[in-house]
């Protein structure tokens, strides 16, 4: 079993250093890594009890106002 860990290792190294030398000899433009990194875009809200902000998709709205949680809904 202890050599299936080793093997695993051993690919991840070299999966590594490929990518490594690959990302050294592409272009000098910005790594795909750091783009993948970034968090999508997406509007803010804010909570209209504690002004907590939150993507809107998570919001819970209640007509006009936005909340965080509908226990926050619930208090208004
Ligand atoms: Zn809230």
């Amino acid at each position: 079993m202890r050599i299936l860990f080793w093997l695993g290792l051993l690919v991840l190294v070299i999966l590594a250093v490929r990518k490594k030398n690959r990302a050294v000899t592409a272009d000098r433009s910005e790594p795909a890594s750091a783009a993948a990194e970034a968090p999508a875009v997406e509007s803010m809200v804010c909570c209209a009890h504690c002004l907590m902000h939150l993507p809107a998709s998570e919001a819970v709205y209640r007509g006009q106002q936005a909340y965080c949680s509908n226990a926050h809904a619930d208090l208004h």
